[in-house]
């Protein structure tokens, strides 16, 4: 797990969110478009598809995760991103080369890179931001190659605000021809949401509520938006993702119903999952 996740407690994930959910149980699609399933426990596919959740986008982002989220790729709902992270950035160049080839040898059973990123916490742990930019830059040259999406993991800290890391990785983005970036667990401001809907990339909303997450959404178009749960780090698992989808309805004053229809639809278009949808049962 990235040593960021640790910081949010599942403690009482439910009872507070309990209050936000519609009362009628939906059965319209919805889709997840970023999770560990490979850390996720006790959320079976019969789970999955009784709560409709068809597409979960589960990242990698260290060569253990990659190894068992590529595993999970026979799934029906599961989809794999697989890269790696800023969290992982200290690997050598022999276990970097290992891991873009695994990568390379497995496009096609992912749908995309992730997660990669930067995160400015962890230079304060000894990972460098070069070192960061170093492996970000060769994850999104991949993303470029293979003509696939790239999921981003993003975080200030210290004399770095949110808008200046998000700055550096556009940049990135931008030198190496990536079109297709989702900013997983957005948690960037007005201008930056602004910024993301100039370049065309999408945000991901995690399960948690804040005023300011509530200002963000109401400032980007709902085509921009997908829903996540990052579970277990967040979310206990995808069955949470109901919960970031009742967020995005309340800000954009839409029906829950609507709001379902509308993310997996993006979902699902961002990362081509009708063009890699799998037979429904396999392994169920
Ligand atoms: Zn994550």
């Amino acid at each position: 797990m990235p040593p960021f996740s640790q910081m949010i407690s599942n403690k009482n994930f439910n009872e507070r969110y309990e209050a936000f959910l519609p009362d009628q149980k939906s059965r319209i699609e919805l889709a997840d478009a970023h999770a560990h399933m490979d850390a996720v426990a006790n959320c079976t596919t019969k789970d999955l598809i009784a709560n409709s959740i068809l597409t979960v986008i589960s990242n990698g982002g260290t060569p253990d995760s990659n190894a068992a989220t590529l595993k999970l790729s026979d799934n029906c709902c599961i989809f794999p991103a697989l890269a790696i992270g800023p969290d992982s950035a200290l690997i050598s160049e022999e276990e970097l080369q290992k891991s873009i080839e695994l990568i390379k040898a497995n496009s096609g059973k992912i749908v995309a890179i992730g997660e990669a990123g930067i995160d400015y916490t962890l230079a304060e742990h000894g990972i460098s931001i070069e070192k960061q930019k170093y492996i970000f830059t060769k994850m999104a040259m991949l993303a470029s190659e293979l003509s696939i999406p790239i999921s981003i993991h993003c975080r200030e800290a210290g004399q770095i605000t949110y808008s200046e890391a998000l700055a550096s990785i556009i940049n990135i983005l931008k030198d190496c021809n990536v079109e297709k970036a989702h900013f997983h667990f957005f948690n960037g401001g007005i201008d930056d949401v602004k910024e993301i809907e100039r370049n065309n990339y999408f945000i991901s909303v995690p399960p948690l509520r804040s005023a300011k997450r509530m200002r963000v959404l109401s400032a980007i178009p709902i085509q921009n938006i997908m829903a996540e749960t990052d579970a277990p780090a967040v979310g206990k698992s995808p069955l949470d993702v109901k919960f970031s989808v009742q967020l995005i309805a309340e800000a954009k004053h839409i029906s829950y119903e609507d709001a379902c229809r509308a993310i997996t639809e993006n979902t699902k278009a961002f990362f081509n999952i009708e063009t890699k949808k799998k037979p429904m049962l396999r392994n169920y």
